[in-house]
């Protein structure tokens, strides 16, 4: 176990590092693997043989406490204790990313897991300059280590609403008892609060990319789904950042109209429109994609602050009122309250008739059943 100390603004930070986990053996077979199919990769397996493990583990450590330290100092003011620990265990998670630990942190412990392909990718390009092609190929995707980190790090501060969540996914759990149909009940739900938690993260995660690229074609799909009452074709991830960035969008147009009217929506290298002429006249341009200009790094950190204190029911609600507002059009709201509320109704009833079709005459009337729909509504 490594430690490393700083103090940022008077607080004290304390982050240990764990690589025992990570299999060094395992990670050069999928490699040589790799090499089978594509000779070129071959310039990867000298560098490890070059370098030696001990050298390339050294790197990768002081990657991750250098980037632990940036998010840490970066979101400190969002940090209420003056002791923060923060674990990370490097080791192979599938897929090249990070993982917040949700179940055993706490407010002033933090618990992460690091992917090693991640961190590898990254001093490949940095320190042995490995031509980006090539790093895509060992993984079919390269997220700066920055970025991945930040987004977990989000999940940290909005611990207090990620824990919430938990309690009322639990809650379902035991309502539901006959496994095979508790996801059916929970499912509403668990795809708000991702679509809040999730949407998030990755909202503040491209804080410093000048736009934000806009899937029309998605949403209007992912749209249709939900109002067949059908989640499992929305992008969570996607879709919740898009969600954020119009309600911020909307709190800019509210405190600032005219830098709101400056705001651009690029459809080419020289095609623009600005967003005054109408956001209306913009979404429904014949396109799949378009990329919006991204609002300042400061903006988007005074929307964190009053995000983390939203629930995913508050955070729906802001997202409808700011599709008013940003004149939306309406196949480009991807979910209103109304249509949540509906939802939840169709796998509550089609949960009742589950249960009646084994045989279980169930009395609407029933104590249970009246407390249960009054859950399912209020969650
Ligand atoms: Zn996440």
């Amino acid at each position: 176990m490594l430690k490393r100390v700083k103090r940022i603004q008077g607080k004290r930070i304390e982050v240990f590092i764990d690589t025992e986990k990570w299999n060094v053996n395992s990670y050069l077979k999928e490699l040589e693997h790799a090499i089978e199919k594509n000779k070129r990769l071959g310039v990867i397996y000298e560098i490890h043989k070059k370098q030696g493990e001990d050298k390339i583990k050294s790197l990768m450590v002081d990657m991750v406490f250098d980037n632990f330290f940036k998010a840490t100092e970066y979101f400190i003011s969002h940090i209420q204790f003056d002791l923060l620990h923060i674990y990370v265990k490097i080791q192979s998670i599938g897929g090249p990313k990070a993982f917040f630990d949700q179940i055993i942190s706490r407010e002033n412990f933090a618990f992460f897991t690091v992917s090693p392909i991640a961190l590898l990718q990254e001093i490949y390009v940095k320190y042995f300059k490995i031509p980006n092609d090539l790093i895509i190929q060992l993984s079919h995707e390269l997220a700066p280590i920055e970025k991945v980190i930040n987004h977990e790090f989000v999940h940290f501060l909005d611990i207090n609403k990620v824990k919430e969540g938990s309690k009322i996914f639990e809650r379902y759990k035991k309502i539901g008892k006959f496994d095979k149909w508790f996801n059916t009940l929970s499912q509403p739900f668990d795809f708000l609060a991702q679509l809040r938690v999730e949407g998030l993260a990755k909202f503040v995660e491209n804080k410093n990319e000048p736009s934000i690229e806009y899937n029309l074609a998605m949403i209007k799909f992912g749209k249709e789904w939900i109002v067949k009452g059908d989640l499992n074709y929305v992008d969570r991830y996607q879709s919740g950042m898009y969600m954020w960035y119009f309600i911020s969008l909307s709190y800019l147009l509210k405190t600032n109209k005219s830098k709101f009217d400056e705001m651009r929506a690029y459809f080419g290298k020289d095609d623009f429109l600005f967003f005054a002429e109408g956001l209306n006249n913009i979404l429904t341009k014949d396109i799949r994609k378009i990329n919006l200009q991204n609002l300042s790094e400061n903006f988007i950190m005074e929307i964190l602050k009053e995000g983390l204190k939203w629930s995913h029911l508050h955070f729906l609600k802001e997202y409808e009122s700011a599709c008013y507002i940003l004149k939306i059009p309406k196949d480009q709201i991807l979910m209103t309250v109304s249509d949540y509320n509906r939802i939840k109704k169709i796998q509550y009833n089609e949960w009742l008739s589950e249960v009646e079709k084994k045989g279980f005459k169930i009395s609407r009337l029933s104590i249970y059943f009246q407390r249960l729909f009054s859950f399912i509504r209020k969650s």
